[in-house]
């Protein structure tokens, strides 16, 4: 287990011509996407109108398997209007997870909610369900059908399940938790684009989910997002709320309730048609590269490469090392060591509830969350990366 060794094996994976330094996450516009935006300058439909929104979609329910789809400006919006259809108000809580990225307990403090963090299972990297059923036990109660948090007084409305780095969380586990303890289940399937689970696709388990196209996500829309539903009276406020809560009508400007200018706007939309054509050979390019690190790092001492859980088939969209706990110290200097070597790397986000912001919130004992991110190492993961030949 050394640094050198393991930046050695990283890049025999990655093929000859990489550019220096290796990014950890770059787009690729190789299909229809100068086409689709010209189109929009050239007609003059570039705003929150226009015939690539529907299409985008219609893509999207497609390629997820969602009944509705409705696009919107962030996944941080996404998350947001999720919340609100739940129906969470002021004062609720929301479970999270620790290991998350920061825009999932920021959605919730839009809503005036607290987030609640909750541990995670290093099978999944995300949320435990069994931890939290045993820790819903002792501090949750059920009252007329509602839980709500023993020791706050506070409704427990929600949780949002994320699927870290692209690799599903246990869903009928999670699913079957929140049924019992009454909490609608939000699923953020931002890194998830294209994984499934239990060969059904992430984004369509939750009440409600949401997708992020942000620049470094699996397809980007420069910035973007979506909430998928099953259900056609969520799917339809969520339309109504992203665009300002105006009544149709040719002219006449009337707004019913606190919208958003939350929707896509067509120009995005055009990016997002051309790369959701590509997202087949995306996932296909990113499998191969996870399947050659797999091979590097195969009983490769101190480290791990972390692989789907075995009822997922993840899109791999970030690559994870996990050191070995007794090796955590290297951590830094192999960040160090990376950066200086053109291998753009990361560790994981800091813990949620170790956030100025949040450090107040509610939640339970976290020893996995705050053994992986002492472990964790995002490794380069561009889908370019899968399709060439590698060194060896
Ligand atoms: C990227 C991301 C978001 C937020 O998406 P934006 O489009 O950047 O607002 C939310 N959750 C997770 C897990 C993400 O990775």
């Amino acid at each position: 287990m050394e640094p050198a060794a393991i930046i050695k094996a990283i890049k025999s994976c990655l093929p000859k011509e990489s550019s220096s330094p290796v990014p950890l996450h770059q787009p690729s516009f190789s299909g229809n996407e100068w086409k689709y935006v010209k189109e929009c300058l050239d007609t003059g439909w570039v705003s929150s109108v226009g015939k690539y929104v529907d299409e985008f979609e219609d893509q999207l329910q497609e390629t997820t398997g969602a009944k509705f789809a409705i696009a919107v400006v962030s996944g941080t919006a996404a998350l947001h209007l999720c919340l609100h259809l739940c129906g969470v108000k002021k004062d609720d809580e929301v479970l999270v997870p620790a290991l998350a990225f920061v825009a999932v307990a920021n959605a919730v403090s839009y809503c005036n909610a607290v987030p609640h963090f909750v541990d995670c299972e290093e099978r999944t990297l995300g949320v435990d369900p069994v931890g939290l059923e045993s820790y819903l036990e002792q501090t949750s109660e059920i009252k007329h059908g509602e839980c709500f948090n023993k020791f706050s007084g506070r409704r427990i409305r929600a949780l949002i399940a994320v699927h870290t780095f692209g690799h599903p969380v246990d869903l009928d586990s999670v699913l079957s938790v929140c049924r019992r303890f009454k909490i609608e289940l939000i699923e953020d399937a931002a890194e998830s684009l294209g994984s499934t689970y239990k060969g059904k696709y992430t984004g369509c388990w939750g009440r409600v989910s949401a997708l992020s196209f942000n620049g470094n996500k699996i397809i980007t829309t420069g910035g973007g997002g979506a909430i998928l539903t099953q259900d056609e009276d969520l799917a339809r406020q969520a339309k109504h709320l992203s665009t300002t809560a105006k009544e149709p009508h040719p002219w006449r400007y009337f707004h019913d309730k606190r919208g958003y200018n939350y929707r896509l706007p067509n120009i995005n939309a055009a990016l997002g048609c051309a790369q959701l054509e590509q997202l087949p050979e995306f996932i296909q390019n990113k499998r191969e590269l996870s399947a050659r690190y797999k091979k590097a790092f195969d009983d490769y001492l101190g480290v791990k490469f972390f692989q789907e859980p075995e009822f997922a088939k993840s899109n791999y969209w970030l690559n994870v090392l996990l050191l070995d706990e007794e090796y955590s110290h290297h951590l830094e200097s192999i960040l160090k060591l990376c950066t200086s070597e053109g291998l753009m790397v990361r560790p994981a986000w800091a813990l949620l509830n170790t956030l100025p912001m949040f450090e107040t919130c509610p939640q339970a004992k976290l020893p996995i969350a705050e053994s992986l991110v002492r472990r964790i190492l995002n490794i380069p993961s561009s889908a370019t990366l899968g399709a060439s030949n590698a060194q060896t």
